[in-house]
């Protein structure tokens, strides 16, 4: 009773079986959770990464681990992969693929406005170890055409991107990558699987922070990278296995178990985050809205043909937003005043402008007018949860005076 296809299968199913097996020795319907670091062999087998092959046996849980296998295999039916890895955070799977991808003398393009880690990721550690990295709006092809060098080797996206949710469009930037013979990746965290897949749009990896909507409750962190197995095989030696950012088999498993209702969740995510998108758009106190799914998102049309999902994150701007800030810290009920998103819980922080363009972006001229000219001082991200929306807008209603 495993899946024999998955082609023919909608995604309601294939997020509860695909990739499970039913463990042998004792039936369990449910994955077994397997802890162990080590497995006992009865063949000889090279203790060195460089001779890991998909056959090799479960060695020791650095390499792979049943529990973490199923887990990679669900995600790679999902994102229409023929493979994936997953590590102990969407960090870890950002920093390994940079790392093991990029060389000095390479070159680098990214996103100028993106997840912070990534961003002082790209300027300060590859900058150091002699990569070239180019910030530039990847909103705009041509800024990424315009960017290209004869040692262009990665252009990396994200989308919707935090925090203010420009959308890139991924087929046309495939093919200037293509063009170029540079790798595209992208981070797809704030989409999920449910609202795009990036590799059918033509890019080479696709990088999720399963802390995020996949795991979906806010108790496990973890990354993944999905992609072909002729670029996924050899990451699994060098990224996972020397770089060690291996996922908790644990920690697998509790994502694995969120991710059995992702598409039940994203589509409740998106519900409520309508009616929030409303809510917010048509009260005094809000100055500007941003959401996907709203036609006044700038690029509504581009996020209607390529994604599936608007998913829940929203970016609104109020007038003295730190004093809200503290309103909601003291006066929410529901909703929590903290950082990350994609949880069962709806989650709200302000992104202060001055902190993110003086730590992570380090935008100058036209485009630092651009961000502020939408996030003004400061712009609330809000990470709409699977509450009654009636109950999260009392909430947000009660702070907004
Ligand atoms: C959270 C996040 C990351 C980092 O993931 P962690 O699991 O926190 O390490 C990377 N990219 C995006 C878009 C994120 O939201």
């Amino acid at each position: 009773m495993t899946l024999k296809s998955t082609a023919d299968k909608g995604s309601q199913t294939l997020s509860i079986h695909a990739g499970e097996k039913i463990d042998s020795a004792s039936g369990a319907s449910t994955p077994s959770l397997v802890m162990s670091s080590t497995f006992v062999v009865d063949e000889e087998i090279s203790f060195s990464a460089n001779n890991l092959t998909s056959e090799t046996p479960f060695v020791y849980t650095r390499w792979d681990n049943p529990t973490t296998q199923q887990l990679e295999h669900k995600l790679a039916v999902l994102e229409q992969a023929e493979a994936c890895i997953a590590f102990a955070s969407g960090m870890a799977a950002s920093a390994s693929v940079m790392l093991a991808q990029l060389s000095q003398g390479d070159h680098l393009i990214i996103s100028n406005t993106n997840y912070p880690g990534t961003a002082e990721f790209a300027r300060d550690t590859l900058t150091r170890l002699g990569v070239e990295v180019s910030p530039v709006d990847t909103t705009d092809l041509e800024a990424i055409g315009n960017a290209m060098r004869d040692n262009t080797r990665m252009l990396w996206l994200e989308t919707p991107s935090n925090p203010l949710l420009r959308i890139a469009d991924i087929a046309g930037a495939a093919k200037i990558a293509r063009a170029h013979k540079a790798l595209l990746v992208v981070d797809s965290t704030f989409a999920s699987p449910m609202a795009t897949r990036p590799l059918s749009l033509g890019a080479d990896l696709v990088i999720h922070s399963l802390t995020k909507y996949i795991g979906g409750h806010g108790d496990a962190m973890g990354g993944s990278v999905c992609g072909s197995q002729a670029l996924v095989g050899p990451l699994r030696g060098e990224a996972l296995v020397h770089y060690g950012g291996v996922i908790s088999p644990f920690n697998a498993w509790l994502i694995m178990r969120g991710m059995a209702t992702l598409p039940l969740r994203m589509r409740c995510h998106q519900e409520n985050a309508l009616a929030l998108a409303a809510f917010l758009q048509a009260h005094d106190k809000v100055e500007t809205v941003i959401y996907p799914g709203l036609e006044s998102h700038p690029q509504h049309d581009l996020a209607r043909s390529q994604m599936d999902n608007f998913s829940g994150m929203i970016a609104f701007r109020t007038a003295s937003p730190r004093a809200l800030a503290k309103r909601m810290m003291r006066e929410l009920e529901v909703i929590h005043y903290a950082v990350s998103l994609g949880h069962h819980r709806s989650l709200v922080y302000l992104m202060q402008t001055a902190d993110l363009i003086g730590s992570s972006y380090r935008l100058e001229g036209d485009e630092l007018d651009k961000y502020q000219s939408v996030a003004g001082d400061g712009i609330f991200r809000l990470s709409v949860g699977l509450e009654d929306s009636q109950d999260l807008i009392r909430d947000l209603d009660k702070v907004l005076q």
